[in-house]
């Protein structure tokens, strides 16, 4: 690794000075060919990046971190795991590195991780690389996540790397610069808690507390409130997912965030025809992260965290235990709460609106348009129009019209109105088929289909002529067999 002129990049190194039994100091390997494949300039103006410097060929050996600014120490973290419920102690950065930390321009503190930038000593049996084509469908579905308004990690870059990847063929390897507002996950605190020491697990509660979650440092158990507040805002994101149809696919506890934030977009996919048993990952066999299992995976992780998280809760074993299940208990009426609240809005339904009216609309509603196979996205834009008065759109979706018109009536009793629906159910979605055709071609080296991709969807809530093709399902023969892979 070089110390070369980089652009000017303040980089701390927080997380490895204050928890250096988690972060082992490590080198990217060399990238023999760098090459921009995206550069997202807006995120680069949060951070007070220059988008010019980021182009440059020193810039590029920044984001494949084979040139890092002086006084900055990668290192590639330590984490545990429970992967579709087995639980590997020793799991951590096997392909990744956090760079550093550095300050965006509205003083919040963001880490800048690397993901394929070589084997690391958590690589297992991996081969620490990357392929161009997941590396873009993190970056494309990060920024359609972040464009809807529900937290996430974001992409700064991908860059193509000049080295051939072995999968099931040859690929082109590609690093991508990664932006959260943490790395720390529920999978850090099970590393911490099984050192056995637990002022290291205290220290990274601190860590956390003071980076995401300041208000519990003065609460009366500031541990115990650090675990309600990552209760509350998973259950928020994990209902925010499923309102937009969202199937993150591969749930484990080194992929959940403390911050709240959606991390990890591997076999990841959006539900078209609605369904709760939605699976699109082709290792997730038993349909354990299942699109209607999401809030019940949640709440299993979260089960993961308080018990790492035992010792800090109170001195007395049995107390920790209680303590922590009270808390637990918090996530499913904060899950349905906002579940609810959403698809009230989702209706276009009137905050005085009777609540088990309401209730009863969605409960009814739910096997209407599983029954039918409705595309959950294209079906509450066109419930707009019929809250405008052209109920067609809608009801051509449904072969149950009888079912159907009688739901409609109940709905239209309580004033829906379409504008504020349109607000919040997106138009644009990052569907399967658009997201598989773009990534193939990219992989093929024709970066326009991503291109255009990323322009819809950054302003999903705007019909715009002329896109009509981003805002239909996919084709039939595709819908059946789409499958996506992790690890890649
Ligand atoms: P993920 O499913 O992407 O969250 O990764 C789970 C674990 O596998 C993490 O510890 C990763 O660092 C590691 N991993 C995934 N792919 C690779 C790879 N190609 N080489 C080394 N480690 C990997
Ligand atoms: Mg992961």
């Amino acid at each position: 690794m070089s110390v070369l002129p980089v652009p000017a990049v303040g980089l701390d190194d927080r997380f490895a000075r204050a928890l250096p039994e988690m972060a082992l100091p490590w080198q990217a390997e060399e990238a023999p060919e760098p090459t921009l494949l995206a550069l997202n300039e807006p995120l680069a103006a949060e951070l007070g990046l220059d988008p010019a410097a980021l182009r440059s060929p020193e810039g590029l050996r920044l984001l494949v971190g084979t040139s890092v600014p002086e006084g900055a120490t990668p290192v590639a973290q330590a984490y545990s795991g429970h992967q579709f419920g087995g639980f590997t102690p020793r799991l951590g950065d096997g392909r990744a590195l956090l760079l550093g930390e550095l300050t965006g321009v509205d003083g919040e503190l963001r880490d800048l991780h690397l993901k394929g930038s070589g084997r690391t000593p958590f690589a297992r049996g991996g081969d620490g690389l990357a392929a161009v084509g997941p590396m873009l469908r993190e970056y494309v579905l990060g920024e359609a996540m972040h464009a809807l308004g529900i937290p996430t990690t974001r992409s700064l870059a991908v860059v193509a790397t000049g080295r051939a990847v072995r999968r099931e063929t040859l690929l082109p390897g590609a690093v991508l610069a990664r932006v959260a507002s943490s790395h720390l996950r529920v999978g850090s605190f099970q590393y911490a808690r099984g050192t056995g020491d637990d002022a290291l697990l205290r220290r990274l509660a601190d860590v956390a507390i003071t980076r995401h979650h300041p208000a519990a440092a003065d609460a009366e158990n500031p541990y115990l409130a650090l675990f309600e507040a990552v209760v509350a805002v998973q259950a928020s994101l994990v209902a925010q997912w499923m309102l937009v149809g969202f199937i993150h696919g591969v749930m484990n506890t080194d992929n959940m965030t403390i911050s709240g934030e959606t991390i990890d977009y591997g076999p990841c996919a959006f539900m078209e025809a609605f369904d709760p048993d939605t699976v699109y990952s082709s290792i997730d066999e038993g349909g354990r992260y299942r699109y209607g299992n999401q809030p019940l995976a949640a709440e299993w992780n979260l089960a993961r965290l308080a018990e790492a998280m035992l010792p800090l809760f109170a001195d007395d074993a049995e107390r920790s235990i209680e303590l922590a299940q009270a808390a637990l208990g918090t996530f499913r009426p904060r899950y349905e709460a906002a579940w609810s609240e959403g698809m009230r809005a989702k209706l276009g339904l009137p905050d005085d609106a009777d609540d088990a009216a309401v209730a009863g609309l969605v409960d009814d509603l739910l096997p209407l348009l599983q029954a039918d196979h409705v595309d959950h996205t294209s079906f509450y834009r066109r419930l707009a129009d019929a809250a405008r008065g052209d109920a067609e759109p809608a009801r051509l979706l449904f072969l149950d019209l009888a079912g159907f018109d009688a739901w409609l009536s109940r709905w239209r009793a309580l004033g829906p109105d379409g504008g504020a629906m349109d607000r919040v159910n997106p138009v644009y979605i990052p569907r399967n088929h658009l997201v598989e055709e773009a990534l193939d071609a990219a992989t093929g080296g024709d970066l326009a289909p991503v291109e255009a991709l990323l322009e819809v969807l950054a302003a999903p809530f705007d019909e715009r002529p002329g896109l009509e093709r981003y805002a239909a399902p996919a084709p039939q023969d595709f819908a059946g067999t789409f499958r996506t892979f992790c690890g890649t």
